[in-house]
């Protein structure tokens, strides 16, 4: 029972998590290729930074295999944009991840080529790798599909194109990488312990609203929510026009079932019963509730009295075919219950009909009980 409610809890949580994850992408993903689309607008005017900076800079050292890399980047994301909502599962967001990584790691590759464009490229890698972490910190697997492309194309350059190793950039990337990663862990930590909090509250708050609604012997709706119902559906009907009937419901010499067999035996007895109601009506469309102690009422949406006629006969035919037995009953050898119909008619309250309804079933008692009257 512990393992099951455990099993659940971690597929509920595992939805949970699911759905947060897929929700803070849909609106991170939009920034980050804002950002991503600033960073191209950054490349293209990267010439006039420069002449800014150096009046005396020669311009044209700057390739043109950049420009036109970034003006097809800068279609490519402008187009992006408004197809990024309808892309709502994990591998064509790794895939498009990728790309744009791929894309970056080509500009990487051209920037440090050219003598005058190197010193930019760790700025624009960190700025790169850090709004990707905000954005994608709770979906790993599409962070690492944008940063692996950018990591490699550096490592590549550093490690495998240099002849000297250049140990001062190598250790400025491994602390980069560090602070990176360990960011990446702190917030998915967070991340994480956050929806598990959300998750926990949805469980309190359902079990306080079992609590609050339905009676904890028979998992029947309880007084409380019959009312609540009850009245509902009296104002839906006085708007809507039709009509609606209501059960109620008393076990048979339920008091000498309980001398004879004991409380707890009363209490099984009343479970099965409730199991029988339940089985018999139309869920979740109609409503089965304890009424009190042995007395039970059923809500049957858009029924007349005949229809709650035919839910009765079917109610007296379950209850006997679940045959508890009843050693003191003056009507069966089983338990039986009696039933008092009544429809609900306008300007009818809801005391006026719980009322009459009782009335019904005091007349099916006295007409010799494990049968039904209609008020
Ligand atoms: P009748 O056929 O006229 O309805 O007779 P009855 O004995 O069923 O009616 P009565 O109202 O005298 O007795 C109802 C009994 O139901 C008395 C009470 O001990 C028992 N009862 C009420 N609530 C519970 C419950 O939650 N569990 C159990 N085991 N018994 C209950
Ligand atoms: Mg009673
Ligand atoms: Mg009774």
């Amino acid at each position: 029972m512990q393992k099951t409610t455990h099993t659940l809890q971690d597929t509920a949580f595992n939805a949970l998590l699911d759905h947060y994850k897929k929700a803070s992408l849909r609106i991170s993903a939009i920034w980050l290729l804002l950002a991503n689309l600033g960073f191209v607008l950054f490349l293209f005017g990267r010439h006039q930074f420069r002449v800014l900076l150096d009046p005396n800079a020669d311009v044209a050292v700057s390739g043109p295999v950049l420009d036109n890399l970034a003006l097809i980047f800068l279609v490519f994301f402008i187009i992006l944009l408004p197809v990024l909502r309808f892309i709502r599962s994990r591998t064509p967001a790794m895939i498009l991840a990728f790309l744009v990584g791929l894309f970056w790691a080509v500009v990487f590759h051209f920037m440090l080529a050219s003598d005058t464009q190197q010193q930019l490229v760790f700025p624009l890698f960190c700025m790169l790798i850090f709004t990707a972490l905000i954005a994608l910190y709770p979906t790993m697997p599409i962070l690492y599909s944008f940063t692996l492309p950018l990591w490699f194309s550096l490592f590549f350059h550093l490690v495998l194109l240099k002849e000297d190793i250049p140990i001062l950039e190598i250790a400025a990337m491994i602390v980069v990488s560090a602070l990176f990663e360990s960011a990446r862990i702190m917030l998915s930590r967070w991340f994480v312990l956050s929806v598990r909090r959300e998750c926990d509250n949805q469980l309190l708050v359902s079990k306080l609203d079992n609590l609050a609604h339905y009676d904890p012997l028979t998992g029947v709706a309880n007084r409380r929510q019959l009312d609540n119902q009850l009245e509902q559906l009296i104002a839906q009907t006085e708007r809507q026009g039709g009509t609606f009937s209501l059960i109620m419901i008393d076990v048979d010499y339920f008091k000498k079932y309980n001398d004879h067999y004991g409380h707890q035996a009363g209490d099984t007895c009343l479970v099965g019963i409730a199991e029988c109601f339940k089985q018999v009506v139309r869920q979740p469309a109609d409503l089965v509730a304890r009424y009190g102690g042995e007395e039970f009422v059923i809500l049957l949406h858009s029924a007349t009295a005949d229809d709650a006629e035919v839910v009765a006969e079917r109610i007296r035919q379950s209850v006997t075919q679940a045959t508890i037995p009843h050693a003191l009953s003056q009507v069966a050898d089983t338990v039986t219950v009696s039933q008092g119909i009544m429809q609900w008619s306008p300007g009818m309250t809801s005391l006026e009909l719980l009322k009459r309804a009782d009335g019904a079933l005091y007349d099916a008692k006295h007409a010799g009980r494990n049968g039904y009257c209609v008020g």
